[in-house]
């Protein structure tokens, strides 16, 4: 699997003196350490690597503050550095989450947080980069600027002076911290997180959000949409959410194109010519011992496809899982569990991957689409997995 998370930095926002943003008597810096602090046992749960820049009500500079996060783990790409905020603005109408990401980054983990917060029941604004006014190249915020080549995220999770977010906020910020936590997984697990009833699609050269919806059966607006589009510029590799997971998936089916009726006057060679194929592959194929063809016999054209993308259900194992609760979850029971995964015992371990029988589209999942020499989930077929979570 092409995990590209070697760990995480919770950057708490705020701290002592800095008290960030207030309303009445609730502090952001108090918040950010709550969200923090649960955040970091989570993914400690997940057995992901995690640092946390402030455990108390602690005043860190700024250049103390940049000095942690890259002491953590070093200065590599392939640290996640969440910063976690409250908003606030001047009238208090402002409502919902945004997400702000680096110049040097991609969209895409930024993306995958705020939509996960959506997910779990927050609004959500947008996700954005913003540059320094004198200086255009360089980002706005030092948590982005200076944190060398890690990939830091600034999650503003409401507006403190918004009383429908700061309720939320107070009462389901576990929730919250749950989704980003799945969020940032599966991005750097090189999956996503749709929501239920969509497909994924990866742009591949030469589409456009026109050619797409024409094959989906859908409108550019709809994709526009759905994926947040600002523009109708895409990127290959891209991935794209697709409405309506079950009109679309490709028919995988054996096709009885592959079997060939013998009519009077055929031969293995005119059948071979007709169907592109060679006289030896189609005895091959059929275990013809001869060229002699019987009217009304059934040829087998070409080599049966395998099926593919099939689709496997994943899943990792959370505190206070147990494989009854997981199998009633999906649906099935605790022996095939066990047999599917060759399990010894009944002790499950946090973070650990079950394969669960059967496809469910409606649970909320993580699609990781194995490539060419993963060889973990066997064979070397493109197919795709989902991860539930
Ligand atoms: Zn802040």
């Amino acid at each position: 699997m092409n995990n590209n998370l070697f760990g995480v930095v919770i950057d708490a926002g705020h701290g002592g003196s800095d008290p960030g943003a207030v309303s009445g008597n609730t502090k952001e810096k108090d918040l950010t350490l709550q969200i923090s602090e649960y955040m970091y046992e989570r993914f400690k749960e997940m057995g992901v690597p995690v640092y946390i820049t402030r455990t108390t009500d602690e005043t860190i500079s700024p250049t103390e503050r940049v000095n942690r996060i890259l002491n953590a783990f070093g200065n590599r790409k392939d640290v996640v550095v969440i910063s976690n905020h409250i908003n606030s603005n001047v009238s208090g109408t402002s409502e919902g989450a945004e997400v702000i990401y680096a110049l040097r980054n991609e969209k895409k983990l930024a993306q995958n947080i705020l939509n996960a917060l959506g997910e779990a029941g927050q609004k959500t604004r947008t996700v954005y980069q913003r540059r320094l006014p004198s200086d255009n190249t360089k980002d706005y915020y030092f948590i982005h600027r200076n944190t060398g080549i890690t990939e830091p995220v600034i999650v503003e999770y409401g507006f403190i002076n918004n009383s429908n977010d700061l309720n939320k906020i107070k009462n389901n910020y576990k929730r919250y911290v749950d989704a980003v936590v799945d969020a940032v997984i599966a991005t750097k697990m090189g999956g996503f997180i749709p929501p239920a009833n969509t497909n994924t699609y990866m742009v591949q050269k030469g589409d456009s959000l026109w050619s797409i919806a024409q094959k989906y059966n859908t409108t550019v607006d709809t994709l526009k949409k759905l994926n947040n589009l600002t523009s109708n510029d895409l990127y290959v590799g891209q991935i794209l959410l697709i409405p309506e997971k079950t009109t679309n998936t490709p028919d995988n089916k054996p096709s009885t194109d592959n079997i060939y009726i013998v009519k009077v006057g055929d031969s293995l060679w005119s059948i071979a010519q007709k169907f592109n194929t060679t006289v030896n592959e189609l005895k091959r194929l059929n275990n013809l011992t001869s060229d002699i063809l019987m009217v009304g016999q059934k040829i087998i054209l070409k080599e049966p496809e395998i099926e593919a993308p099939e689709e496997v259900g994943m899943y990792i194992v959370k505190k206070g899982d147990t494989l009854w609760n997981i199998a009633n979850r999906f649906n099935t029971n605790v022996n095939e569990i066990i047999r599917l995964n060759n399990l010894t015992s009944d002790n499950l371990s946090i973070g650990q991957i079950l394969m669960i029988p059967n496809y469910i589209g409606t649970v909320p999942g993580i699609i990781y689409t194995v490539k060419n020499g993963d060889t973990i989930f066997m064979g070397n077929n493109e197919y795709q997995i989902k991860f539930y979570i």
